[in-house]
């Protein structure tokens, strides 16, 4: 990166030193084609002046003195209007005698050092042309010189002198350094004034500008001193005068504008190289990132594999256990029913010995009774017969009671449910115990709510009920001193709860398990079937009720029936 960054600036820096000094080197070159047509215009206008005033027919009157005296003013009015600096008319000898100024120079100008070649030209009629080389403080002039003729008869010289001071001037709007040199390499015009009437060597002393090389056309300076480095130098002929113009171009500006071409190039390579670094180092994270993912996601896999094996395991063992739960249910199922056959087995022989002791001592009884009439109605004693039939008529109205009490279980349940008023029911089964009631003596406890109590069930089911637990109590409370029985009626919620309570013996902790067993009774054979409380619970059980027995604290048993209230539903049905 450091080597691309040293070869991008290099090449950037050399591309706009380049361009820079290409487009320089244009500029100079346009200025010096200007400046250059400036000089050499200025100096074809005069050339052609000399040899025009020199024809005109009064001018060698002027020099001859033969004639009238022309006007001397003519060399005054001349140099005016075509803005010679001077002009003059000398005789053979090169004296002035004419000058267009005001002061007649004194001396031989022709002859003397002042324009001695010009002069020389003229007279062998020629265009005579001179220097006069400018000083720092001077500008140069040049002079051009015709001669003068009078019929047919050189008779002096006319010169013309030009100030080339508005080359200069022209050329001082110039910013870059401009020079024409004659061909002794001598300053002749220039934009600095110090430079004028030196020899273009003699600037080396200068310190300002170096001894120059040229190479073609492109004239970089050959450094002996490091202002000279800064400058480039081109040069423009003037073949007729054989002179020389060149310009001097700073490339200093050129220099400082590669430098920063470099620098931004140096800022535009760190940026670059600051961003592939971070790309690199990005890659790299991400590169490690993945392989640290890959890694994790092998662990992973791993591990998924090593819990799959072992929930494979347990899932063999739960099989297991699933099947061994399910033979152990199986098992169950079957003890339990088993258990169940058992029960009905058990129940089938209590009741198979309760039928055939219920049955068995009547049938003894009718039989006896029967036989023991068949001997007296023998005898002819028929009207004591009379007994033992009445009794057999008894004993078989028992036996059908058995029977018709044992129809209770073989009813199917749920079957006839309609809205039964509770009050009718009740009703009902105190008027069909009334009898009994008032043989016994006892106090009647009952406490209705005035409101009618609607539950579903059957009517004359639910008597039997109610008939059964009362007439339980009543039998209960027969050996009591001061009997009651009460019974009442509420509301709970959604429920009608019927309560039988009475001031009895209780029932024995041992019995209350089996109470609503079948023919579980504790009463003397004869008096009771034990059915009546199994009958009830089934019934209550078949209306979604539930059948409860207690010990009250006081004294005596508690039987509390609940029964589901009929909705409305059910009553607007009805
Ligand atoms: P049964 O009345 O023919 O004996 P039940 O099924 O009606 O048959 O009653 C079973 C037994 O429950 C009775 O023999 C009695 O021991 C007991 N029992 C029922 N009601 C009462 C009660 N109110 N007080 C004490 N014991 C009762």
């Amino acid at each position: 990166m450091v080597l691309a960054t040293l070869v991008i600036m290099w090449l950037t820096g050399l591309a706009s030193l380049r361009i820079t000094l290409a487009e320089l080197e244009t500029r100079a070159e346009a200025n010096l084609a200007v400046q250059t047509a400036v000089l050499e215009r200025l100096l074809d206008k005069f050339r052609l002046l000399s040899p025009l005033l020199a024809r005109g027919p009064d001018i060698g009157q002027l020099i001859s003195g033969d004639d009238a005296p022309a006007d001397p003013g003519i060399a005054a009015v001349a140099a005016g209007m075509s803005g010679a600096e001077e002009v003059w008319l000398m005789d053979l000898t090169g004296k002035v005698i004419v000058s267009s100024q005001d002061g007649i120079p004194a001396g031989s100008i022709g002859g003397s050092t002042t324009i001695p070649q010009a002069f020389e030209q003229a007279k062998q009629g020629q265009l005579g042309r001179q220097l006069i080389p400018g000083t720092p403080g001077e500008p140069s002039n040049y002079v051009f010189a015709s001669p003068l003729r009078r019929n047919g008869q050189l008779v002096g010289v006319l010169a013309v002198r030009v100030s080339l001071e508005d080359v200069e001037q022209a050329w001082a709007l110039s910013k870059d350094p401009l020079l024409a040199l004659d061909d002794d390499g001598r300053v002749v015009v220039t934009n600095i004034p110090d430079w004028r009437g030196q020899p273009w060597t003699g600037l080396n002393s200068g310190g300002d500008i170096a001894q120059l090389s040229f190479v073609g056309r492109l004239e970089l300076l050959l450094p002996t001193t490091a202002a000279a480095d800064n400058f480039m130098q081109l040069k423009a002929n003037l073949p007729v005068l054989g002179w020389e113009v060149r310009t001097l171009v700073n490339i200093e500006d050129a220099r400082q504008r590669s430098g920063w071409a470099m620098l931004v190039a140096l800022l535009v390579c760190v940026i670059a190289a600051g961003g592939i670094w971070f790309l690199i180092v990005r890659r790299e994270e991400f590169t490690r990132q993945e392989r640290r993912n890959r890694a994790a996601a092998l662990r992973l896999e791993r591990t998924v594999q090593s819990r799959t094996a072992e929930l494979r395991k347990a899932n063999v063992l739960l099989e297991q256990e699933v099947k061994e739960r399910e033979q152990a249910e199986a098992n169950l199922r079957l003890t339990q029913a088993e258990l169940v056959q058992a029960a009905k087995l058990a129940t089938l022989g209590r009741m198979s010995a309760a039928l055939s002791h219920e049955y068995n001592q009547p049938l003894a009884a009718i039989r006896s009774d029967a036989e023991i009439a068949g001997m007296l109605i023998e005898r002819g004693r028929a009207g004591e017969a009379q007994t033992n039939l009445t009794r057999i008529g008894g004993m078989v109205d028992r036996m059908a009671e058995i029977a018709k009490t044992l129809k209770g279980f073989t009813r199917k349940s749920g079957t006839d449910i309609k809205p039964v008023s509770l009050r009718q029911v009740i009703d009902e089964a105190m008027l069909l115990l009334q009898p009994q009631i008032k043989q016994s003596e006892v106090k009647l406890d009952l406490s209705l709510p005035d409101e009618d109590i609607i539950v579903k069930g059957g009517r004359i089911r639910l008597e039997q009920v109610v008939i059964n637990l009362l007439s339980n109590a009543l039998d209960a409370v027969g050996t009591c001193a001061a009997p009651e029985v009460r019974m009442s009626l509420h509301v709970e919620k959604t429920e009608a709860v019927l309560s039988v309570s009475d001031n009895g013996p209780g029932i024995d902790a041992d019995a209350l398990p089996q109470i609503f067993d079948p023919f579980f009774t504790t009463k003397d054979v004869g008096a009771g079937l034990g059915l009546g409380l199994s009958i009830a619970y089934k019934i209550v059980h078949d209306f979604s009720g539930s059948l409860k027995a207690a010990n009250r604290e006081e004294g005596g048993a508690q039987f509390i029936m609940r029964l589901p209230k009929a909705d409305k539903r059910m009553l607007a049905a009805e």
